[in-house]
């Protein structure tokens, strides 16, 4: 795709999702929270610090920058001409760690919703999605208690489990590393630029 996107455009593209608490995770925390639903925000203890955390739901909600993590033919999503392979590599590295963090959360008996950036722009979009993602949490429900019905974990077992796959998402970057290296000039850049 051709960079469309301004020099400034970038940067503020870049910055509202370098971090946690970025506008558009903070739009949908309003939302849900107005509409009745509670939840734990940037969970520790679970693969890759889940932003959003409805635990009598057994949902977790990951709210993804368009552009750091590759959102597939959304405008947000523009790779730069220059460094091009820098980023490429950068975000197939976010997009590596997305899929195995959502699948280890699956694994520990979570529903796992991924929303874009993209659609929390705007107040009408922002209810649309909002009406789409507490419908399916209400939707999943049923299923989610039987599964945990089926599983009929004790506590204990419970947290072997969740040790166990909080071991595989530390090894996590290491793998990361071996499959998209980045030079060392870059590297350094990167760190503080940062997601
Ligand atoms: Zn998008």
């Amino acid at each position: 795709m051709a960079d469309r996107m301004t020099k400034e455009q970038r940067h503020k593209c870049m910055a509202s999702i370098r971090s946690k608490n970025t506008g558009p995770e903070l739009a949908v925390r309003r939302g849900l929270h107005k509409r009745g639903f509670r939840f734990r925000i940037h969970v520790k203890s679970l693969p890759g610090t889940p932003d959003i955390v409805l635990a009598r739901w057994k949902t977790i909600i990951l709210v993804n920058g368009c552009f750091w993590h590759g959102h597939e033919n959304c405008s947000k999503y523009v790779t730069p001409r220059s460094n091009r392979e820098f980023w490429e590599t950068k975000i197939a590295r976010n997009r590596h760690r997305d899929e195995v963090t959502a699948a280890h959360l699956t694994a520990l008996g979570w529903h796992v919703l991924t929303i874009w950036e993209c659609e929390t722009c705007g107040s009408e979009r922002l209810e649309t999605l909002l009406d789409r993602i507490t419908g399916q949490i209400r939707t999943v429900f049923p299923e989610m208690q039987e599964e945990s019905r089926r599983r009929n974990q004790s506590k204990a077992s419970a947290k072997r489990e969740q040790e166990e796959i909080m071991k595989r998402q530390a090894a996590l970057e290491a793998e990361i590393d071996a499959l998209y290296p980045i030079p060392k000039r870059i590297r350094r850049m990167s760190k503080e630029e940062n997601q």
